[in-house]
């Protein structure tokens, strides 16, 4: 790999089925970690009380989206729960170019298509510790009527049966541990040999570190 053209930053895609704590577990890493960017997806799902336009999500009607998907816009897209939810490929390309950590909150099918393009990309699955858990925790949550909460209790299973093709597999019981352990697979892949060396450029150079 050349040391010039490797990419700086690290790209991080956490996946979970809904209710594991995915975006809780998420947004306790990025107060913690702010160099972190998180990629905002745009979705044809209604907004949830308290969602804002620009910040949980870019909303939008399946009309705009399909057409979009069709321009080619959307690094990845998937239709998650009856929704279609899609990461910007620009927003996300503009971000490598400046070596800003990258982190994608998606499914585990825009999951294996980001893989296909950039295989260093670190796939992080997150455990419930039980199913009853989930099942507690969409209701605690009471953002999702009861129909929805449903189908993605309904949903989990399939999701789960995904986790193997993850690298990484936290069990989010203990929030304070499974954020631990978040935190650590952020600071370990920072510490890949190509990431540092594409952050250090110069002082590789002085210390005579060459590209393989
Ligand atoms: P959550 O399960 O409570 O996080 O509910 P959301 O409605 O926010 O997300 C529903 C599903 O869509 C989850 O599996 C997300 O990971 C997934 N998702 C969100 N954004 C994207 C995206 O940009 N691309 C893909 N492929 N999936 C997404
Ligand atoms: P996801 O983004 O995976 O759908 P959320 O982050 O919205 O899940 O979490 C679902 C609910 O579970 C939230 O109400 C959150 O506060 C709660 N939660 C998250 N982690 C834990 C945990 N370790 N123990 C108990 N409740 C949790
Ligand atoms: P929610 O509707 O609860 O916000 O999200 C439901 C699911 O959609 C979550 O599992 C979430 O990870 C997934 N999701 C959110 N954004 C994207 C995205 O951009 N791409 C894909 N593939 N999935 C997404």
């Amino acid at each position: 790999m050349s040391l010039t053209n490797a990419f700086a930053g690290s790209l991080f895609m956490v996946v979970a089925p809904s209710g594991a704590g995915k975006s809780t577990l998420v947004n306790a890493l990025l107060a913690q970690e702010p160099s972190i960017k998180l990629s905002i997806s745009t979705t044809t799902r209604p907004p949830r009380p308290g969602e804002t336009h620009g910040k949980e999500y870019y909303f939008t009607t399946a009309e705009d989206f399909e057409q979009r998907a069709d321009a080619g816009e959307f690094l990845e897209w998937a239709e998650v729960h009856g929704n279609y939810y899609g990461t910007s490929r620009i927003m996300i390309e503009e971000q490598m170019k400046t070596g800003t950590d990258i982190l994608l909150e998606i499914d585990w099918q825009g999951a294996r298509q980001v893989k296909k393009q950039f295989p260093q990309a670190a796939g992080i699955f997150i455990l419930p510790p039980s199913i009853d858990a989930l099942e507690e925790r969409l209701k605690k949550r009471a953002t999702d009527a009861p129909h929805v909460i449903t189908r993605r209790l309904l949903a989990a299973g399939g999701e789960i049966a995904h986790a193997p093709e993850f690298e990484y597999a936290i069990i989010n019981e203990e929030f304070a541990v499974a954020l631990s352990e978040l935190t650590a697979i952020v600071r370990a892949a920072r510490c890949r040999f190509a990431q540092q060396a594409a952050r250090n450029a110069s002082l590789f150079a002085q210390l005579g570190i060459h590209a393989e």
